[in-house]
């Protein structure tokens, strides 16, 4: 069996921030696995440059962000294993792993950090099941990583951040028409970039829902849309056909829990963070005592708040393990809650903050 000090799970900004502090404070063998072929998770596919403070990136390019760290973790030493599917996590601090080679490992572990980060909601209606039905993330892969359009005149169903990035990327990528529908009556994401596609034309008609993909040739041709009223039921008389070919789901994301369940992590259900979350400390660690999670795992948020969480996570299993002082990890720790603090406020950041005083308050119970 191999053997490190800590291993992190996910090389997205949480499982990077983590690997580049536990590396940094002194932890000697740091191993990050990620499924994909590159680091960054969904950083990868995401051109557009942040937003927020300098402090978090903003005017940086997701892409970048994630090479930058890429690389400061590589400096310290940190070895990462690409195309590397964790798939069990077991007692004794063991863990299974598939490589790019087409072999299973077994390593073992001192600490290890769960970044698993989320996935894309689906919705359930009529011919939902067709072609031309996906996600929004998947509509982005294809865009951003593959270089195929796929599709010309679509219907983004939901208006938070992601729907309205992917709507702006795909009108960059040649699309000829999106239409925007929300089914809460104002807009979820944040006004700059709902400015900005209306300025490009789109239409975004909140209290509206779709009730049908219609596809008769085997493939999305129409969307039936339709509104609602204020009970979030749909209107009679309101249904309104449109033409197009891809219809895109943009309608939140859940928590990739399943490794941290196998772990025994204790679990609670919070619609503000996103769904099941692992129960977790100020330090980010959860009900078992050698395992820590970071990142949309640990409440959908935003790469900002996953970095730092990462960050945190780190520095903690360096302190647990022993390297650096209390007072210099503590001062560290305090710094990058601080950090999130700030990050978690205003309309949208104070229900997650609530969210994650909640799961920590849990931690004793
Ligand atoms: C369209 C879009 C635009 C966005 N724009 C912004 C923005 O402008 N600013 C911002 O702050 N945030 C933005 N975000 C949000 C941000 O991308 C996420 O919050 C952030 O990437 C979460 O980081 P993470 O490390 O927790 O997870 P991820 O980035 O998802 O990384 C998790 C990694 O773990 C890997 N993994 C999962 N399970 C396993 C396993 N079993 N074995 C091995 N590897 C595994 C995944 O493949 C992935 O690479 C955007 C998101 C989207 C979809």
């Amino acid at each position: 069996m191999r053997e490190a000090e800590v291993i992190i799970i996910g090389a997205g900004p949480a499982g990077l921030g983590a690997a580049v502090e536990a590396a940094k404070y002194g932890c000697g063998s740091v191993v990050v696995f990620d499924e994909n072929r590159s680091c960054g998770g969904q950083l990868i596919k995401q051109l557009h440059k942040f937003f927020g403070s300098a402090e978090h990136q903003a005017g940086v390019r997701g892409f970048v962000l994630g090479q930058k760290l890429e690389e400061e973790a590589l400096s310290l030493g940190v070895r990462i294993m690409t195309n590397s599917v964790v798939w069990g996590v077991f007692r004794e601090n063991k863990l299974g792993v598939f490589t790019s080679d087409g072999k299973v490992q077994q390593w073992g572990f001192k600490k290890l950090i769960i970044a698993t980060g989320a996935m894309e909601n689906a919705l359930a209606f009529s011919g939902w099941t067709l072609p031309g039905v996906m996600g929004a993330g998947a509509c982005q892969t294809m865009m951003n990583m593959h270089r195929v359009l796929p599709g010309k005149r679509v219907l983004m169903v939901g208006s938070g951040n992601v729907g309205l990035i992917v709507t702006y990327q795909l009108l960059q990528a040649g699309a000829e028409q999106v239409t925007v529908i929300e089914a809460a009556p104002s807009i979820g994401g944040y006004g700059v970039h709902a400015a900005k596609i209306a300025r490009a034309g789109v239409p975004i008609l909140c209290s509206h829902t779709i009730t049908e993909a219609i596809g008769p040739n085997g493939y999305v041709e129409k969307a039936v849309i339709q509104k609602l009223d204020e009970q979030w039921q749909p209107i009679p008389g309101t249904e309104t056909e449109l033409d197009v070919d891809m219809i895109c789901l943009s309608v939140g994301l859940s928590p990739l829990v399943e490794l941290a369940r196998l772990a025994q992590c204790r679990m609670a259900y919070l619609p503000t963070l996103g769904g099941y979350v692992p129960i977790h400390d100020q330090n980010m660690r959860t009900s078992e005592p050698d395992v820590y999670v970071a990142g949309d795992l640990a409440g959908v948020e935003e790469a900002s708040t996953a970095l730092d969480e990462g960050r945190l996570a780190g520095v903690a299993v360096a302190e647990a393990l022993g390297h650096p002082s209390a007072d210099a990890a503590e001062a560290e720790k305090g710094a990058i809650r601080l950090r999130l603090r700030n990050l978690r406020s205003g309309s949208y950041g104070d229900k997650r903050q609530a969210g994650k005083e909640n799961l920590m308050g849990r931690m004793s119970e």
